[in-house]
């Protein structure tokens, strides 16, 4: 992945499309934290200054991490801090019909095929391109004699993926060399995030993806699937992640703790500091509402720091 090269191609810029569709999509795999609140709180603003609307997604299509107590939380949470969104919340749970067509669809195009490998395997044959393995292709043209199917992969080509992402820049990748062939169909059967996202976005006529960095690096295979399914492309905009001392990402993984619900308010005016907004002082302390009634009005993308990730002192 980089974001610094080359100069864009003439049909580079995406066209605005109307009316502003955002969305937040959580895992949930637990309670929310600072981190996927400056999330939510970067896309909801960027989506009612514009007017537009603002729609949630559970993504709890992995029953062994997610729970539907998880999901009651967050949107306990989400609506104790005053977000209000559109419409009915979707879950990715409800859907495995629709994910499978899209499947389905990629298979007949003889886009997918079977993968035997392991993660130990690939570990094991593989070169890393930035964060992630690239897959080797091990199983492209066929699985080997005696063993047994596990995932699905996608086969990539050698295009050029570009696209401008609204905080982060001008951003290419090239699939082949990056990220390999990747799993639509986990070995566990569940539909890849890859995949189910990309179906979930078009169905809901997203617009506009305002998420962390730290999802920066899916947006390319992202935009593959779109092509392949015939979806249009959404805009994109990268928010800085925060990261905790050892410069990890918050979540639940690195212990990030949970919002503090009861001081909703301070969390939320912390959010705004960290997206860049600077919330004058006197709204240290004021409701939620009131913080809305400011910060909607008063977002400017351009004072989000363009960093991918952030450190903050204290988050409760
Ligand atoms: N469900 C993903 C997460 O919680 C976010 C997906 C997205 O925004 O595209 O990290």
């Amino acid at each position: 992945m980089d974001s610094s090269i080359p100069p864009e191609p003439q049909n580079f810029a995406i066209p605005i499309q109307k009316p502003y569709r955002g969305r937040f999509a959580p895992s949930p795999s637990g309670a929310l934290h600072f981190g996927s609140l400056v999330a939510a709180t970067g896309s909801y603003l960027e989506a009612r200054h514009q007017q537009g609307r603002w729609l949630v997604r559970m993504e709890d299509l992995d029953t062994a991490r997610c729970s539907s107590l998880h999901s009651d939380d967050i949107l306990f949470t989400l609506d104790a801090l005053g977000f209000q969104w559109d419409g009915e919340v979707l879950k990715q749970s409800e859907r495995k019909d629709i994910y499978r067509e899209a499947f389905e669809a990629l298979r007949l195009k003889g886009q997918l095929y079977p993968c035997a490998c392991s993660r130990k395997e690939i570990a094991d044959s593989t070169h890393f391109g930035g964060a992630e393995q690239i897959y080797p292709g091990t199983c492209r043209n066929g699985i080997k004699k005696g063993r047994s199917p596990r995932s699905h992969r996608i086969r990539v080509n050698d295009a050029l993926i570009r696209f401008n992402d609204l905080l982060q820049g001008s951003v290419h990748q090239q699939l082949s060399h990056s990220v390999g062939d990747f799993v639509i169909q986990r070995a566990d059967g569940f539909y890849a995030y890859q995949l189910t996202v990309v179906v979930d976005d078009a169905f809901q006529g997203i617009t506009d993806v305002v998420r962390g960095s730290d999802l920066l690096d899916s947006t390319a295979r992202q935009i593959y699937l779109q092509k392949q399914l015939h979806f249009v492309t959404p805009r994109y905009a990268h928010l800085p992640v925060v990261v905790n001392h050892q410069g990890e990402k918050l979540s639940k993984q690195t212990l990030a703790p949970a919002l503090n619900k009861k001081n909703g308010a301070l969390e939320l005016f912390k959010a705004l500091q960290f997206l860049g907004q600077n919330p004058p002082q006197s709204l240290m302390n004021a409701p939620v509402s009131t913080l809305w009634d400011w910060a909607i009005p008063h977002w400017e993308r351009h004072k989000v720091p363009k960093q991918p990730a952030l450190f903050i002192e204290s988050t409760n």
